[in-house]
């Protein structure tokens, strides 16, 4: 078989001011894609690869147009040249918005069809937190998510999609494929996949995986903070029996309509400044505390000091923030190097919705200078706080950030991470998780948010909302 692998994928916050360009992009090409052993096996049993190229950025504002239009573009001449295809394994988010485009999984699915023909067998992966339109589950033969939040089952779901994609092939299979929108709007953090009610409603997806007439189902949470009217939780199957897709697909809907009022957040939650009585009052160490409105991997931008600013004013000892997105800072500690004192206005240029630079003196604690893989950054102390300077976007999902700054994470008492849950490591990691429900382009708190392009009513923010399947 032919078989083309691309993928182009954003987590679009409608809400951030932040435009999303090509530079923001990160894009592996070639045989990169290709290298895990999965793939070898395939080409040793005589399928031709042709990795093309996936391109993936941190969440952030709407995708520019000239940046939608050049990865399409590319996308477009790639498959051209590789034609025909028997079939096109595409990684997609699921919740990309494009300037004065809209839905972009939408305008991707339309393209590349219409380039490739109805002959060639597209199977989709996606994020769980996809908003997907009707549109692209028409466009593709098989669609398949993530199963995890924290996301653990990356590899694990392309695998899937490639060998679904493979079997229907050889039998020379087309599967139908139905999702159903519920009336419900869920942030990621209220959906983790390790407690309840996510853990066995998603628990049932491998049940019905090996039901006759299924090849493999889906739960979308969707992504909150994409203004969009398809943003809801989605269930999503794919099979070879329409009826029983049909009937299995509602049942499982139903299931999650049922225990809709169940989804919450898996942390203690409060204001920053209920956060640092709550995070000082625990006898763990250290608490990490999550600023989500500024949720970095949620589209927020990261640079609000506000949190910083609450915890100088409580005068808390042992207190770090890791990090603030600031080039301007940095190259002003650069300037005056370890040990010494600068004036800064921290953060608050990204995001001029929800902060404003905050006017401190800090001492330069400590530099990090660029090196392989690793970005300059700067740790400073403004009052008793310590905090982490860096010029890009960087969310500390991994304990190697905090190490690679020599921060003993042990000595801290209270850190605070531009995250909303806490990522894998973290989250096996942390001896006590508590949520600030801080404002920002991420707010969790969903009724604040000033949305336009939802499909109302929606549980929760219209209580009244009803589904009758
Ligand atoms: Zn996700």
């Amino acid at each position: 078989m032919r078989i083309a692998i691309a993928g182009l994928a954003h987590e679009t916050n409608t809400f951030s001011t932040l435009p999303t360009s090509y530079e923001d992009f990160r894009v592996t090409r070639g045989s990169a894609l290709i290298d895990a052993p999965f793939w070898q096996r395939l080409a040793d049993m005589g399928h031709e690869l042709f990795p093309l190229f996936v391109a993936h950025a941190t969440p952030s504002g709407r995708v520019t147009r000239a940046c939608f239009e050049r990865f399409l573009d590319d996308l477009l001449t790639d498959l051209q040249e590789h034609l025909p295809l028997d079939g096109l394994l595409l990684h997609l988010h699921g919740a990309m918005d494009v300037e004065g485009v809209g839905d972009g999984e939408t305008a991707i699915l339309r393209a590349v069809r219409d380039i490739v023909g109805r002959d060639t067998f597209i199977a989709v992966t996606l994020d769980l937190h996809a908003n997907l339109a009707q549109e692209v589950v028409i466009h593709s033969d098989l669609l398949t998510a993530y199963r995890t939040a924290p996301h653990r089952d990356v590899l694990e779901t392309q695998e899937r999609g490639a060998r679904l994609m493979i079997a229907c092939m050889e039998a020379k299979i087309r599967p139908t494929s139905l999702m159903i929108k519920l009336p419900l709007l869920l942030a990621g953090e209220s959906a983790v996949t390790e407690v309840e009610p996510a853990r066995s409603l998603y628990a049932r997806l491998s049940q019905l995986d090996s039901s006759p007439g299924i090849l493999t189902a889906s739960i979308l949470i969707g992504n909150a903070w994409t203004d969009s009217p398809q943003t809801a939780v989605s269930v999503l199957l794919s099979g070879t029996d329409a009826n029983v897709v049909n009937r299995e697909a509602s049942k499982l809907a139903r299931e999650i309509w049922a225990r809709r009022a169940e989804f919450a957040i898996d942390a203690p939650t409060g204001t920053m400044d209920e956060a640092i009585r709550m995070a000082y009052a625990a006898p763990e160490q250290p608490v990490f505390v999550s600023d989500s409105g500024d949720n970095i991997t949620a589209g927020a931008t990261g640079d609000s000091p506000v949190f910083l600013e609450h915890l100088v004013n409580a005068g808390v000892q042992g207190a770090l923030v890791a990090g603030i997105t600031d080039p301007q800072s940095l190259k002003q500690c650069f300037a005056a190097g370890e040990g010494g004192v600068v004036d800064l206005f921290i953060g608050g240029r990204l995001d001029y919705t929800f902060a404003r630079p905050y006017a401190a003196r800090a001492t330069v604690l400590r530099l990090l200078h660029k090196a392989q893989g690793v970005t300059p950054q700067a740790l400073v102390r403004v009052g008793n706080v310590e905090v982490v300077l860096q010029p890009d976007r960087q969310p500390f999902t991994d304990l190697r950030y905090f190490e690679q700054l020599g921060i003993d994470v042990h000595q801290k008492k209270m850190i605070v991470v531009k995250l909303g849950y806490l990522f894998p490591e973290l989250r096996d990691f942390a001896p006590r998780h508590i949520m600030a429900l801080s404002p920002g382009f991420s707010d969790l708190r969903l009724d604040r948010l000033p949305y336009q392009h939802l499909v109302r009513p929606i549980y929760p923010l219209d209580k009244e909302a009803e589904w009758r399947g």
